[in-house]
């Protein structure tokens, strides 16, 4: 048995500025990342007196009445910081952001850190305080939480997967388009993955592309008691192409969208133009698109622009009875064409 004196030294031996694999490993040196650098960033539980503050296997919640809606995301996303966020803040708004759209009021959530071995603590840090930031504002707790370090090489750095829990008094689907709905955007298109790509390729232009990553749950709040929602997404992968075509198909309708109406910064519609990539393929991180009943449509676009997320909502277009399960892209000047479902994302690993 080692002298408690000399694994203490032994310990601060082991210590440095990076992830080692003792960091995953289950003993004292993962104790020491838990409770210096993970754990005091977070309000760790909701409800009970049992769960990750006790260090207990598992979280045990109390929630309030309700639907409970879970969903889970892996965070990949290359450069792990970014113009307007970074991984942390993606993590942490990516799952609550797939439980706001479906009504869900966010209460708690789990992540999982995949480290690989010398990644810079300091790094870290940054990525847990900006993860830290949204669950606060939000009021979220993270109940939950687990920590692996792989060997130089075997990762890119950070791995990161998050799960939300959220309570809603009716769920709503992404597939309950009506014939007659107006279609909402409640922002402008592409921002999260222009700006991935300019940070990745290193253009060197002056731009000031930034991603939209942000919480949507308070914006969503403020819209739901309006009424009319019929339907509710968040256009990440293949951005609102992507995110049109699934509605469309889902509730076997077609949906009309005047291009004029989309709102595009005029940086991201220069730098798809220089990459010849689609801005309508482009993800978001802080965007919805929503459908709502025609005789809420005005209410509700007046209700997101009531709130800083949702400035630039605007009508973008309704559902029809022609064309079930297509995209019609109404071009200007008398031209229309099917907006197609993107084959995939053009741009890699921005989620
Ligand atoms: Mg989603």
């Amino acid at each position: 048995m080692v002298p408690v004196r000399r694994k203490a030294e032994a310990v601060s031996r082991l210590e440095s500025d990076r992830v080692t694999a003792l960091h995953g490993a289950g003993g004292e040196l993962m104790g020491k990342l838990l409770a210096e650098r993970i754990l005091p960033r977070f309000k760790l539980r909701s409800a009970g007196p049992i769960g990750l503050d006790a260090l207990d296997d598992g979280a045990v919640l109390e929630l309030p009445p309700g639907q409970v809606v879970v969903s889970t995301d892996n965070h990949v996303v290359k450069p792990i910081f970014f113009p307007g966020g970074d991984i942390g803040r993606l993590a942490a708004c990516g799952t609550i952001n797939d439980l706001a759209v479906m009504g869900a009021r966010p209460v708690a959530m789990t992540m999982g850190l995949i480290l690989e071995e010398g990644f810079p603590l300091a790094d870290l840090d940054r990525i847990l305080t900006s993860a830290a930031d949204v669950l606060a504002e939000l009021g979220v707790a993270l109940v939950a939480g687990d920590t692996k370090v792989m060997g130089k090489g075997e990762l890119d750095g950070i791995a990161i997967n998050t799960t939300g829990i959220g309570v809603a008094a009716h769920a709503i689907s992404d597939a309950g388009l009506r014939v007659g709905d107006a279609i909402l955007i409640t922002g402008t298109i592409g921002d999260h993955g222009m700006a991935l790509l300019a940070a990745r390729e290193g253009f060197g232009l002056e731009t000031r592309l930034e991603s939209d990553v942000a919480p949507l749950w308070p914006l969503v709040a403020q819209v739901l008691p309006v009424g009319g929602i019929t339907a509710m997404k968040d256009p990440t992968r293949g951005g609102l192409a992507a995110a049109l075509n699934e509605m469309a198909r889902k509730a076997r309708v077609g949906i009309e969208v005047r291009e004029a109406d989309i709102p595009l910064r005029p940086e991201v519609q220069a730098v798809s133009e220089l990459l010849g990539i689609h801005p309508l393929e482009v993800a978001c991180e802080g965007r919805a698109v929503i459908g709502v009943a025609p005789d809420r449509a005005d209410a509700v676009l007046a209700a997101l622009r009531g709130h800083p997320l949702g400035q630039d909502a605007r009508i973008i277009g309704h559902a029809i009875p022609d064309y079930p399960g297509r995209v019609i892209l109404d071009t200007g000047i008398g031209g229309r064409r099917f907006l197609e479902m993107p084959i995939g994302d053009p741009v890699p690993r921005i989620c």
